[in-house]
Order: C-alpha cells, then sequence, then structure tokens
C-alpha cells in the first residue's frame, strides 16, 4: 500500500452526469481537474428518461453525436394514466419546442460513460475505482481531499476547490449538515428491467407511461436494448412493511397487479434484471457553494422523479456550479454573489419540477385542470395555452433559463417576451396604444412628449450572470412579472434607471446618447425607443403619462 500526496487546481467528487459535466466545463476553461469515481464504468443507474432541456447541455459538452450515434431511443413526450381521466393522455415536446422536440431514452451505463469518457477526451484527469473518503479542511474552507483506490491505494491530494458530485451519498451534505429533507415526499421506489413488454400504440411507442393507481405510481420506460424499464414508487414506510413481508420480486408484481395498463404492458414480459430498491426521497441543501466548495446533481438536491427531472438538473447545475468556480478562481470578489447567483438559478428549476409533483401528488383532477393549475403555478408562462404553459414547465428550462429558452425559439429575449404576450388584451392594448402614439402626425412623433412611469417593484441590479463559462458581472432587470430577473444590456439598464416620472421620452433618449458615443446618436435612439416600447407593453412602463 502507498500513501501520497499530490495537487491540483478541482477536485471533483464522482463521476455521474453532473460530475462528468461539471469537470469537461472547468478543464475547458483551461482549469487542472481531478475526477474521483468509486467505481469502475459501466456502473449500474436508474433515472432513463431525459428531458429536451439536456439537449442543449449536451451539445455544449460536444457529446451530441456520441449519444445520437449510440442509438438511445428518441422520446417525443410521455402518456400518463393519472387524476380522473381513466384513460390514457398524452403531450410531445414539440407543442413548445421547436428547435429540441425530442429528447432521449438512455441506457444509463452507457450514458455516463459517454460522458465520463468526454471528461477525459477534454483533459480531466479521470480516476476510477478511486473512493473520497474524507474532505479536507483548513480554517472552515475545503482545501482537498483523501482517497482510497480499489488497489489500496490512499492519497491526500490539495486543490483550491472540491465539487461535490457524489449523488445521493451527499459526502459534503454529510459533512456539513446541509440536507433538509421534504416531509412531503418520502417514497421508495422498486425497479426492474424486462423483455418482451408491449409497447404503447404509434406515435407514442417511444414516450415514458406513467400510471397511478392507488398505492403509487408506476414508470414504464422503453430502451433501446429492447429491455423496458418499470418502477413502482410508493410511500416509504407502507413500502418497507409490504416489502419485509414477501420480498422485492413479489412486492413489485403486486403492484404492477393493480395497474390495468401497465400489467396488460409486461403480460408476456420476462423480468431480467433487478428488482433493485432505491430510496427516494427528497430534499434540498440550504447552502450549495461555500468556502472552497460547490455542490452538483443529487449531492445538491433531489426532487421525486415523476417528471424525470434528475438528469438535467444534474446536467444543468454540473454547467452552473463549474461557471461559479471559473469565476471564484479568477475573482476572489465575485465569489460570493457567484454562490447566489449559482443557488438561485439552482431552486427555482428545482422548485419548478416540485411544485408541479406537489400538485400532481396532491390532487386527483382531470387532465385538463392539471394544465391549468400547472398555468397558474408559473406565472411566468406568458401567454401559453395552459396545455402548453404545462408541457414548457416539465420540459425543463436549459442553464441560461429564460433567456436560454428563449433564444432556443430564434428570437432575443425582449422580443420574446413581447411576441408570446401580445395576444393577451391588456398587453395588445398597450401595443396599440404604444403604435398610434409612434405614428407620427404633423407635428412630429406624439411618444416623445410622453411622460413613462415605472411600475412598482422595477428594478436593476448589478448581479453575477451566466457568461460563457463563468459567471461574470452584469445587470438584472427585475420586474413584478419576473421577479427573478432578466439580464438585460446596459442600454435598458441606463435606461430603466432614468425613468423618474418627470423626464419625457425625448429627454430620457438625449440623457442616454450623452452618456455614450454622440456618433451613434441615431442607433441609440431607436434601439432605446424601441426597448421603451417592448418595456411598455410588457407593463414594465406601466404608464406613459401626457399621451
Ligand atoms: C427511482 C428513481 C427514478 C429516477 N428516474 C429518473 C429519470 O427517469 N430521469 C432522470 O433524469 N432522473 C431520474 N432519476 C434521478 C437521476 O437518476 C439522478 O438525479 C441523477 O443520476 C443525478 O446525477 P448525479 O451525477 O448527481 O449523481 P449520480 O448519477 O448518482 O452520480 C454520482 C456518482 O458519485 C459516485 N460517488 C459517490 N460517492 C463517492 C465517493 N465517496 N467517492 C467517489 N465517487 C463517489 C457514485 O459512484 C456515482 O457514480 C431517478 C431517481 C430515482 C431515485
Amino acid at each position: 500500500m502507498t500513501t501520497a500526496e499530490h495537487s491540483c487546481e478541482v477536485v471533483v467528487i464522482g463521476g455521474g452526469p453532473a460530475g462528468s459535466t461539471s469537470a469537461t466545463m472547468l478543464a475547458r476553461q483551461g482549469v487542472r481537474v481531478l475526477l474521483l469515481e468509486r467505481e469502475r464504468f459501466p456502473r449500474e443507474h436508474v433515472g432513463e428518461s431525459l428531458l429536451p432541456a439536456s439537449i442543449p447541455v449536451l451539445e455544449e459538452l460536444g457529446v451530441l453525436p456520441a449519444v445520437e450515434a449510440a442509438g438511445f431511443l428518441k422520446k417525443w413526450g410521455a402518456t400518463m394514466v393519472w387524476g380522473t381521466d381513466p384513460a390514457p393522455w398524452s403531450w410531445y415536446f414539440k407543442e413548445t419546442n421547436q428547435r429540441n422536440p425530442h429528447s432521449y431514452q438512455v441506457w444509463r451505463p452507457q450514458f455516463d460513460q459517454l460522458l465520463l469518457e468526454n471528461s477525459r477526451a477534454h483533459g480531466v484527469d479521470v480516476r476510477e475505482g478511486h473512493r473520497v473518503v474524507e474532505v479536507l479542511w483548513e480554517s472552515g474552507k475545503a482545501t482537498g481531499v483523501r482517497y482510497r483506490s480499489d488497489t489500496g491505494e490512499t492519497a491526500t491530494v490539495r486543490c483550491r476547490y472540491v465539487v461535490d458530485a457524489s449523488g445521493q451519498t451527499g459526502i459534503l451534505a454529510r459533512d456539513l449538515n446541509l440536507r433538509q429533507w421534504d416531509s412531503f415526499f418520502q417514497n421508495l421506489a422498486v425497479y426492474g428491467y424486462f423483455s418482451g413488454a408491449q409497447r404503447l400504440p404509434s406515435p407514442d411507442e417511444t414516450n415514458i407511461f406513467i400510471e397511478a393507481y392507488p398505492n403509487g405510481w408506476l414508470w414504464s420506460i422503453p430502451l433501446h436494448t429492447g429491455w423496458t424499464s418499470v418502477g413502482a414508487v410508493v410511500d416509504s414506510s407502507t413500502g418497507q412493511s409490504e416489502i419485509s413481508k414477501g420480498g422485492l420480486g413479489e412486492f413489485l408484481q403486486a403492484q404492477v397487479a393493480q395497474a390495468p395498463h401497465t400489467s396488460g404492458m409486461l403480460r408476456e414480459a420476462q423480468l431480467e434484471s433487478g428488482p433493485f430498491i432505491v430510496k427516494d426521497w427528497s430534499y434540498v441543501c440550504e447552502r450549495v457553494a461555500g468556502d472552497g466548495y460547490v455542490l452538483a446533481g443529487d449531492a445538491a438536491c433531489f426532487v421525486d422523479p415523476l417528471f424525470s427531472s434528475g438528469v438535467h438538473l444534474a446536467l444543468m447545475s454540473g454547467i452552473l456550479s463549474a461557471a461559479y468556480v471559473t469565476s471564484a478562481l479568477k475573482d476572489a470578489e465575485i465569489a460570493e454573489p457567484a454562490a447566489a447567483a449559482y443557488h438561485e438559478l439552482y431552486l427555482k428549476e428545482y422548485s419548478h419540477f416540485r411544485e408541479m409533483a406537489r400538485l400532481f401528488y396532491s390532487s386527483n383532477l382531470t387532465s385538463d385542470s392539471y394544465f391549468w393549475e400547472a398555468r397558474r403555478l408559473l406565472e411566468g408562462a406568458g401567454n401559453f395555452t395552459p396545455r402548453q404553459a404545462f408541457i414548457q414547465a416539465v420540459a425543463g428550462q436549459p442553464p441560461r433559463g429564460y433567456e436560454r429558452a428563449v433564444l432556443e425559439q430564434g428570437k432575443a429575449p425582449l422580443e420574446f417576451a413581447s411576441s408570446v404576450r401580445q395576444v393577451e388584451s391588456e398587453r395588445e392594448r398597450r401595443r396599440v396604444r404604444w403604435e398610434a402614439a409612434r405614428s407620427g402626425t404633423d407635428t412630429g412623433d406624439p411618444i416623445m412628449t410622453a411622460i413613462p412611469r415605472l411600475a412598482p417593484g422595477t428594478l436593476t441590479q448589478r448581479k453575477p450572470v451566466l457568461g460563457a463559462g463563468e459567471f461574470v458581472w452584469g445587470t438584472v432587470l427585475t420586474t413584478v412579472s419576473q421577479p427573478e430577473g432578466t439580464p438585460c444590456s446596459g442600454l435598458i439598464a441606463a435606461l430603466v434607471s432614468q425613468i423618474d416620472g418627470e423626464k419625457t421620452v425625448d429627454q430620457l433618449l438625449d440623457g442616454l446618447i450623452s452618456l455614450g458615443d454622440e456618433s451613434q446618436a441615431d442607433q441609440i435612439r431607436q434601439t432605446a425607443l424601441a426597448a421603451l416600447g417592448i418595456l411598455y407593453v410588457d407593463g414594465t412602463v406601466e404608464e406613459l403619462g401626457g399621451l
């Protein structure tokens, strides 16, 4: 046995989707990364069904061609039996997302290995069969880890940052007592892999199928290997007591027997692997970044798998945690606000999925009512129909959140905000009023003498925003309808900060020109006026006095 001491810039604990994503993105920034994974890949893992929000991340990682070539089934949507409708109902991602209308049903041992090999190809020092046994601390700062390999080697590695992506093990959450358990979602899952399962009728044959039954709910996920992943999610304490009587196999069979659609699909099927049991308790950490450390993926939080959000959250937090570490390594001053920004972005996405799952668990509605409720929960969904608001919510948001999702639809954020909201009558009225004020008269453009007033609660804040691979200082516009804030340009920030309920539009535009480059006066005027129109239609500028 040998004991050694060495160093690197960042240690990543765990080579699942969160760890490999974080490591790859850090290596891209030129950071020296050591990734320690206790298993040897390919290793078994539950969680096969992905969301479209993961596609841009896989693209950014450079691994999408390999994922495509692996032959995983394309997942176009979901089919559910839930609530008072006894018949299955389906939705399709293409209803709200033209660019990424599908995701994949992946075989996790293969998928996770692709991502890990991609980290290696990016220069990450990946060591499989290496278990982190301890995180090292000095004056409250994480300064390294101690690990043991499956060949008996132990070593200490010193580093500037530790990324904890150890999944449900949650080494740092355990050390720092950060995990807050969610009393609402304390379930367990028993699952296995079947051959010969019948698939849903076309066009839904590659959808995830979810069926609620009196004890809980069952998933069926078709895989490209020909197998189907089938699992039952039930309340933890009732599940435990039933399992203790008859064992896992009998338990799974008894759950399937209570669900007529799933039983029909499994009539001719053979169990090939499993059954396995896994704890399915939701939790969130009260802090996801601190002195010398950051948490990503299941190490940071876990939400009930009803909407297949786990890998998406792992990939998203992999990107964001790497951005956080990159910025903190470069600029100590940005570390704390960037940690807050990371926490906020992460929690927002986590909470969407938690709220959606909570809605489904706590009510027995028709599908239409679920869509309406989804829309109510997601006030920022603009004027999507209730059904679209629901699909938008369960498809997930890529790491750049609102801005990124909008860019995927090929439009800039503010244009998108106005275009999706136009059909709402209030916004339509505002748009008509704005256009009337812009259509010049003999005496000039009447808008110029109007006096804009901001809606209460509107403010701009200097905050870290996600740039190319790191958090950078930027300006965020916070409004009543977007309380989490939308990154905005310096010009819009300057415009908003000058609106005081006294200056006319003409005076505001003159003020902006005097702040900038006078040779660009025409362009500044046009851009600022267009932005003002968008802010007015959007309600951020509540009133145009004097019109
Ligand atoms: C019942 C159930 C069903 C699910 N279904 C889905 C689904 O359909 N779709 C979906 O997207 N998600 C699903 N999930 C969630 C999903 O599986 C996880 O959210 C996802 O795997 C998280 O990725 P991660 O990288 O954070 O953690 P993991 O994938 O768990 O990776 C963590 C890695 O850390 C390693 N590790 C742990 N401790 C140490 C240590 N001390 N030293 C070194 N390495 C260590 C582990 O070996 C592991 O490889 C499901 C979860 C459950 C419980």
